[in-house]
């Protein structure tokens, strides 16, 4: 019997795929309604096609570009190679609890996992989020985290995203529908300042704010043991979050996937999603760390030089799941950008 905690979109994804292995699963969710409240943002690249293919009625649009906006204005607009979903949050985790019902798994909400919840499971996934008890409780090393409070206002968009990096380590403007938006940030501390300060910046006033929802973001660590003999971490649980952006729900999604096969063959599952999932989350926070020291002077440069042509090129035609494929011919096209190194520690 395998016991599931958490009822996000990776324990969900995990709990379909074990059960289409005829597995007996049971998933323990502690509030009343799976996806809800969510905190999350919801924005994924086309990567997600490759592993599921989500029904446009749990999109809330399709967005082309996104606007990086340096400190003295300067706009680096880049259009992505393929457009970027922003999901309906709790339709979509809602979408993926039905899946793995309809594969055969049960689903527990309203009922809070402790060790004493279910003595006789001969497998534990935590999949229990980034405050993840499972791994509290198993003795598993506990994730730093970073602050990212959310609101959804009231906001014309012209349906692009845009970030201003520098504003906590950075922070966001996400279209939702055409007069509402989600405004957020990632910070190690301070985060309700922040935002504060932010949506006055975007001349947002308190009335124009419909919903809090904001959240805490594991910090990878490259070091997290995710397996102890029939305990597992999956997802936030396991740190498995891009350090640059927050995006962690395709991450999730393809460890789910080891995971299943691992529990199915009997194999290692630390080693199965570090071979999809280290090199990047690695080159993620090793980008982050730099950025993090980044002064504002710094990030107007960037700006600028991104704007060439072929550094825009290059972030046009990749993709930010895969960054090493193409982070290392950032120095290549623009030499000057090693000078950057200086911050990383
Ligand atoms: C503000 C914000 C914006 C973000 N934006 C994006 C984005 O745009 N794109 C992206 O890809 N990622 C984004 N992320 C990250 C993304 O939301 C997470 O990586 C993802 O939700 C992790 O999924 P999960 O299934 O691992 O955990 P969670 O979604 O946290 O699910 C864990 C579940 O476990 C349940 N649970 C916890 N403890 C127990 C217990 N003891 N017993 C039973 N149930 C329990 C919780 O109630 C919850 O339902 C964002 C995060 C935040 C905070």
């Amino acid at each position: 019997m395998i016991s599931i905690v958490g009822a996000g979109h990776a324990g969900c994804y995990a709990a379909e795929l074990l059960a289409k292995q005829s597995q007996n699963v049971t998933i323990y969710e502690k509030n009343k309604v799976v996806g809800s409240p969510f905190q999350c943002t919801g924005i994924l690249t086309s990567d997600i096609d490759n592993i599921i293919k989500l029904p446009k009625k749990l999109l809330h649009t399709s967005i082309e570009s996104i606007r990086i906006n340096a400190p003295n204005q300067q706009i680096l607009k880049v259009k992505f190679s393929q457009p970027n979903y922003v999901l309906k949050r709790t339709q979509f985790v809602q979408y993926m609890a039905d899946r793995a019902v309809k594969a055969g798994a049960k689903l527990k909400t309203s009922t809070k996992w402790t060790p004493s919840t279910q003595k006789n499971s001969s497998t534990l996934i935590g999949a229990d989020g980034p405050y993840s008890t499972v791994a509290r409780t198993k003795k598993f090393q506990t994730l730093a985290l970073f602050e990212a409070p959310q609101v959804l206002v009231n906001h014309n968009n012209d349906n692009i995203i845009d970030t201003y990096p520098g504003i906590g380590e950075f922070s966001w403007v996400c279209p939702v529908t055409k007069d509402t938006s989600l405004v957020g940030l990632l910070a190690y501390k301070n985060s309700t300042k922040l935002l504060q300060q932010f949506l006055e910046q975007l001349s947002i006033k308190r009335s124009d704010i419909l919903e809090r929802n904001g959240g805490m973001v594991p910090i990878f660590n490259p070091y997290i043991k995710t397996q102890h003999n029939n305990t597992y971490l999956l997802g936030d649980a396991a740190g498995q979050v891009k350090a640059t952006t927050a995006g962690g729900i395709i991450q999730g999604m393809i460890a789910a996937q080891q995971l299943a096969k691992c529990i199915e063959k009997g194999s290692n599952y630390d080693l199965a999603w570090r071979k999809k999932l280290f090199l990047d989350l690695f080159l993620h926070l090793r980008v982050h760390k730099t950025l993090h020291n980044f002064k504002p002077a710094d990030w107007n440069k960037l700006i600028v030089l991104f704007k060439q042509n072929e550094l825009r090129t290059l972030l046009e035609q990749n993709n930010r799941e895969k960054i090493s494929k193409f982070i290392y011919k950032v120095p290549y096209y623009e030499p000057s950008v090693l000078e950057y190194l200086k911050y990383l520690r």
